[in-house]
């Protein structure tokens, strides 16, 4: 359940359970309409740069509310969406509304990029490069702030394919980000050979205190030797935060630092993390090594 988290605003208490036990029948069933209906909102969790502290850019983070279930975790209604061609719509609109954030962002905080999720169907999708285009222009957002996130099972189905739309988008001028990175079966030459820019290293190997630090360490110098960022997601202590520098990672993301939050409060946190001044670092642009 949602609870009172203070301002009169909704946080979701806990990432997992709502919807979960719910057949998949059903959950379509509440889902048809409701962005229509207006029950999603995107949420920002930020990025740090682990070196100097300062947020470097926001995740957008899809939320859905049911008046029925109450906040159901993206974990949930995103596969059925994604099995009930639903998704189509859901992306888009997530694309359009984390792109108008941004920019929205861009007189008020100067440099701070906002990275929004692709689904696998939704970067297949033969128009997905000319909406991202639209969507850009339509709000006036400056292209190298926007980062996509792509997993690996969304460019790995047919890597030609994929290669083309990334440098597609490349030409755009927007950054890609491989997400969840380690959890898929992307070949070393696989991944040599894809235009992306930012490697994530999924929660699992951030959170898994068995995974040895040699191994993070190898995902690390892997995304370096390739050029790209490298971002560990899941940080929930500060220990976590030391490691990871050590380890040579870039950027952070983690409820140490802040959950995913509404705009406005995404931005408040924001001045929490950085109160020296209302600087950033330098945007996504250069991150092409
Ligand atoms: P993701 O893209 O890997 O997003 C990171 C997830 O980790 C988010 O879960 C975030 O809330 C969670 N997280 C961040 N820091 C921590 C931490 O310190 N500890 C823990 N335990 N979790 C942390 P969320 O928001 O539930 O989203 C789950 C997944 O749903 C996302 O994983 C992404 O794959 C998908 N998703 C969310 N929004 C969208 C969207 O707009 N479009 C698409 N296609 N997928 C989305
Ligand atoms: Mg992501
Ligand atoms: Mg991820
Ligand atoms: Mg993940």
């Amino acid at each position: 359940r949602a609870k009172q988290a203070g301002k009169g605003t909704w946080r979701f208490a806990s990432e997992q359970l709502n919807g979960l036990h719910m057949p998949q029948a059903q959950l379509e069933v509440l889902l048809r309409g409701a962005l229509e209906r207006g029950e999603f909102t995107l949420y920002f969790q930020p990025l740090i740069a682990l070196r100097t502290g300062r947020v470097s850019s926001f995740e957008a983070l899809m939320r859905w509310t049911s008046p029925v279930l109450g906040p159901v975790s993206p974990a949930n209604f995103i596969p059925v969406a994604e099995t009930r061609e639903m998704m189509g719509g859901l992306g888009r609109w997530a694309l359009r509304e984390a792109v108008r954030q941004m920019g929205a962002w861009q007189a008020t905080l100067p440099g701070v990029g906002v990275a929004v999720n692709v689904s696998a169907t939704q970067f297949a999708h033969d128009g997905f490069v000319a909406e991202v285009r639209s969507a850009l222009a339509d709000y006036g957002a400056k292209p190298e702030r926007l980062t996509l996130e792509v997993t690996e099972s969304s460019v790995l189905g047919n890597v030609r394919q994929a290669r083309h739309k990334l440098l597609e988008l490349r030409d755009l001028g927007v950054r890609v980000a491989l997400d969840d990175f380690g959890t898929g079966y992307s070949s070393l030459g696989q991944l040599r050979s894809l235009p992306v820019d930012v490697l994530k290293i999924d929660r699992v190997f951030i959170q898994d205190s068995g995974t040895d630090a040699a191994f993070i360490q190898a995902m690390v110098s892997l995304g370096h030797s390739l050029g790209l960022r490298v971002v560990a997601e899941g940080i929930e202590d500060a220990p976590a935060v030391a490691r990871l520098l050590d380890l040579g990672c870039d950027l952070g993301q983690g409820f140490h630092f802040a959950r995913p939050l509404p705009a406005a409060q995404a931005v408040a946190a924001m001045a929490r993390l950085c109160p020296a001044s209302g600087e950033t670092e330098a945007p996504l642009s250069g991150w092409n090594g």
